[in-house]
């Protein structure tokens, strides 16, 4: 039996607001334990929630920006549950009627466009953190995270493949960043992902027995887990087995999943209106004013880049794929028009260097004008592609300026033909027997000379230059 794989997402992403979702403490990250937190968040008798603006107005933008549609009324549900990081023993969350709902997000499956279908984006708190001290018979809590404003992202189970969910994530985190609604950190929490996935028949219609995966700490353990758990399904019903609908953890050191919980279903929350906060109309004008402040989202600007500056595709999907990436590109076009020179350089030698030291575009020390200095030197032959890289390597690990290195260095390229000139009439008059040998018709000898040419000259003159004066010289 052949099966296929059904994937859907859950994403929760925290709100880049300065305070909670329905209080005024401070969201600032990295404190000391239990140091910002308020009556409200506590869920002391008597404190009253108030929901937090900017984060509504994020969670609008959001939702447009996946091309959601906003539900008219906004109401806040209570998830009801007992565990020792909720003191409230209630979530406020958003449950029949989510802020938002029937987006989608594109991605490319084998260089054709898939739609993946989100579900509902809807407004929750997020609980505090508790600690396991490992050998200790106590657990520690930390409510500083309690009340944090977090946004839901939830897709139709359209994705077939772990690799489509691995790209999923990353075209809505790109748009997440775009929007700078939130840090997307996922080493912080600020974005965590839950996976459901089932197999079944290839052809079958109905889903399989549903398995929720948690516990991913990056987009690569989100698709290990996946490729995990798509061999333990198969394995399970290829020996006659039946798989049970539970919540399972990814151990990424063992990588294997195991289970954790027989899954809960909905009615175990008990849900009911949130009382304290009043369920209210979001107005037309007031949506359309947000929609206003959107930013120029990747496609857009993918599709902006190849126009103007008649990129591939390939190409400005790489540049448009993170907002700093882009910015920069913006930043060096304006001031070196070449963009083809920007765009390889940029994806070549410098988001190797970024990936390589582990950092984000904007912590790269080579400022837009020091880059594209270097840019016009390689362009203008003044100095070798060669050398290029290694002054590249050199002005990121010192911020000193590209043209202040290859000064100081004396490594600009020859390419003055007069120079050039000289030191091939020489190699000529020394290297007569190879002259002569290539003139009888052995080839190879011009290969050489041209290496004597490079050697007289310590690798400095310009190799399309010295071709064309050796071949003059040699009579072609
Ligand atoms: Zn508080």
């Amino acid at each position: 039996m052949r099966y296929e794989t059904v994937i859907g997402l859950e994403v929760h992403l925290q709100l880049a607001t300065k305070t909670k979702a329905f209080c005024g403490c401070s969201t600032k990250f990295g404190q000391r334990p239990n140091s910002q937190v308020c009556p409200v968040c506590l869920g002391f008798p008597g404190s009253l929630p108030s929901l937090n603006e900017e984060a509504f107005r994020f969670a609008i933008k959001v939702a447009l920006a996946l091309n959601c549609r906003i539900q008219a009324i906004v109401k806040f549900d209570r998830k009801n549950y007992y565990y020792p990081d909720l003191p409230k023993n209630f979530q406020i969350s958003q449950y029949d009627m989510p802020l938002s709902y029937n987006g989608f997000v594109d991605i490319a499956v084998d260089g054709a466009n898939k739609r993946i279908r989100v579900k509902r984006v809807h407004m929750e708190e997020d609980a505090g953190k508790l600690m396991h001290p490992e050998g200790e018979d106590y657990s520690l809590v930390d409510y500083n995270r309690g009340g944090m404003p977090l946004l839901e992202i939830v897709t139709e189970p359209d994705m077939s493949s772990p690799r489509e969910a691995y790209d999923y994530l990353t075209k809505l985190k790109a748009i997440l960043e775009y929007l700078k609604v939130s840090d997307c950190d996922m080493e912080k929490g600020s974005l965590r992902c839950d996976a459901n996935v089932s197999i079944r028949p290839e052809g079958e219609t109905k889903l399989g027995t549903k398995v929720e995966l948690k516990n991913m700490n990056s987009f690569k353990g989100v698709r290990n887990a996946l490729e995990y758990e798509v061999k333990r399904q198969d394995s399970v019903l290829e020996d006659g087995g039946k798989l049970v609908q539970e919540t399972r953890l990814w151990d990424a050191d063992k990588g294997i999943t195991t289970s954790m919980r027989t899954k809960e279903e909905a009615e175990d929350y008990r849900y009911f209106p949130e009382p304290d906060l009043v369920p209210f109309v979001v107005e037309k004008e007031e949506i359309e004013r947000i929609r206003k402040t959107l930013p120029e989202l990747p496609e857009a600007k993918a599709a902006r880049f190849k126009a103007a500056f008649g990129l591939s595709d390939y190409d400005a999907g790489v540049l448009t794929s993170q907002v700093d990436l882009a910015d920069y590109f913006e930043e060096c076009v304006k001031l070196y028009p070449n963009a083809k020179t920007v765009a390889n350089w940029l994806m070549g030698d410098v988001m190797a260097t970024v990936n390589e030291k582990n950092i984000d575009m904007s912590e790269l020390a080579l400022a837009p004008a020091a880059f594209t200095g270097l840019l016009k030197m390689i362009d203008s032959k003044a100095i070798s592609g060669k050398m290029a890289k290694e002054v590249l390597a050199e002005a990121i690990e010192t911020r000193i300026a590209p043209e202040e290195i290859v000064q100081k260095k004396g490594l600009s390229q020859i390419s003055d033909a007069g120079a050039i000139e000289s030191v091939v009439q020489g190699v000529l008059k020394k290297e007569a027997k190879t002259v002569s040998d290539y003139k009888s018709g052995k080839k190879a000898a011009f290969a050489f000379l041209v290496g004597q040419v490079m050697k007289e000259t310590k690798g400095k003159a310009n190799p399309a230059v010295v071709n064309e004066i050796l071949k003059k010289s040699l009579g072609e």
